[in-house]
């Protein structure tokens, strides 16, 4: 008999009504012949609610103590969902990720997977159990609760799955599969069938939160076949699977935006060797993570340094560079909250131009203001104006025709 890793996000089981729904959705997999281990995670939007409890205490929590509270959402999922199997005359079990083995690095709050011990799911599926594990969460090997990063749910489905060798890892989600943009900022984004792993860890890592990146990075090293359907529908939704020669027709597959991120520039910084190096080096020791530089030569020998880091770490970080540059002359640390970055991505920009300029051109033509651009083979992106993202999104999504044509007249 298969095993079968079904994952459930927030969203799907945001209240009793919907934990019963999914519970009857498991309950028919298994009389389909199939053993679910399935992954939850919290409860509608307890993870967020929490977090504001957080921010009304301080600014900067201590990381160990923010895993103690934010596993606790998922706890409650898990054994909610089992007893609403239990009401439907099936048995089933639940576990926390420390309970089943999931063994993380001590970096609080963004942990990594190090493995997974699977006797107890494997114990439990011979006692022909639904097996129930909480997402987004292990243990340090010291007994230290651990959480994946926001989102991180996906990642426990995807790292079981690959362990248990099962056939697929289903994420069941509140849209029907992967869209060209956001179903939510683009009314007329449309559902990509297939994806290669690629094209969606791209997405991920620049906003698309539909799925998290690091659960893509795994599904891709071990070519676990990950589906994106909708938990309230039987929709055959987006596979996620190996490149193949009919995705590299298309140019662009879809368009991301990350709001989440805040820009630091450090001006008027001494133009030597080792200055970014040094500078850099205490942000990679503090766990600050970095995501686009640039760095401008000034015409007084020295360079204007920019870098962009998430809003959450922004304190953080700006502790870290004022520390690092306080004894080099430098002018001013500025940062910029008010930013968007907007990017699209496709595997068949390998062997296409003019893509850049388009991209640049669309914006251009809606006054759209380019603060910063990054690109590598499969991706190009531009920081503008935190007030435009949205626009841009959608003037981008037109531009390279990738709606439906339906519902999207006029809002770009
Ligand atoms: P879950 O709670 O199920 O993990 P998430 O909120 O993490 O759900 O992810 C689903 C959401 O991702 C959707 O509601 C949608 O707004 C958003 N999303 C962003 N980009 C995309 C995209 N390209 N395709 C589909 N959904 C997307
Ligand atoms: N509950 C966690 C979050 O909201 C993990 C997840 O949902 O995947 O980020
Ligand atoms: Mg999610």
């Amino acid at each position: 008999m298969s095993i079968i890793v079904q994952k459930f996000g927030g969203s799907s089981v945001a209240n009793v009504a919907r934990i019963k729904m999914v519970a009857k959705r498991i309950v028919r997999a298994k009389k389909r012949g199939v053993k679910p281990v399935v992954v939850v995670s919290a409860l509608g939007d307890t993870t967020d609610e929490l977090e504001k409890l957080v921010s009304q205490i301080t600014d900067e929590p201590d990381e160990r103590e923010m895993d103690m509270l934010l596993s606790t959402g998922e706890q409650v999922s898990v054994a909610l969902l089992a007893m609403a199997i239990h009401e439907l005359g099936v048995g089933a079990v639940s576990f926390t990720g420390p309970q089943v083995g999931i063994i993380t690095d001590r970096l609080h709050t963004k942990a990594r997977i190090l493995g997974i011990n699977a006797a107890r799911i494997h114990q439990a599926l011979r006692r022909d159990k639904v097996v129930i594990v909480a997402g987004f969460q292990g243990r340090t090997e010291s007994g230290e609760i651990t959480t994946l990063g926001r989102g991180g749910s996906d990642l426990t489905a995807v790292a079981l799955a690959q362990v248990l060798g099962a056939t697929a890892c289903e994420i069941y989600t509140d849209v029907d599969g992967i869209y060209t943009a956001d179903p939510r900022i683009v009314r007329d984004a449309r559902m990509i069938e297939q994806i290669s792993y690629d094209e969606i860890l791209e997405m991920a890592a620049l906003g698309a939160k539909v799925m998290h990146a690091r659960s893509v990075e795994v599904g891709k090293k071990f070519n676990v076949p990950i589906y994106v359907r909708n938990s309230a529908h039987n929709g055959k939704g987006t596979l996620i699977t190996k490149e193949s020669k009919k995705m590299e027709d298309v140019v662009v597959s879809g368009v991301a935006l990350m709001e989440d991120e805040a820009k630091i520039t450090i001006f008027s910084v001494p133009d030597k060797p080792g200055i970014a190096a040094k500078i850099f080096a205490k942000l990679a020791a503090g766990e600050v993570n970095i995501d686009m530089i640039i760095q401008n030569k000034t015409e007084t020998n020295t360079t204007d340094i920019s870098f962009t880091v998430y809003k959450k770490e922004l304190r953080k970080a700006l502790r870290v560079v004022k520390d690092a540059v306080s004894k080099l002359g430098v002018r001013r640390v500025v940062c910029d909250e008010n930013i968007s970055k907007v990017s699209i991505v496709g595997v068949g920009m390998r062997s296409h131009s003019g893509v850049a300029a388009k991209m640049f051109r669309c914006l251009a033509r809606k006054q759209i203001n380019i603060d910063m651009i990054s690109t590598s083979e499969i991706k190009i992106s531009c920081v503008v104006n935190g007030r435009k993202g949205k626009q841009a999104v959608r003037a981008i999504h037109k531009e390279f025709g990738l709606g439906t044509g339906k519902g999207q007249k006029g809002r770009a």
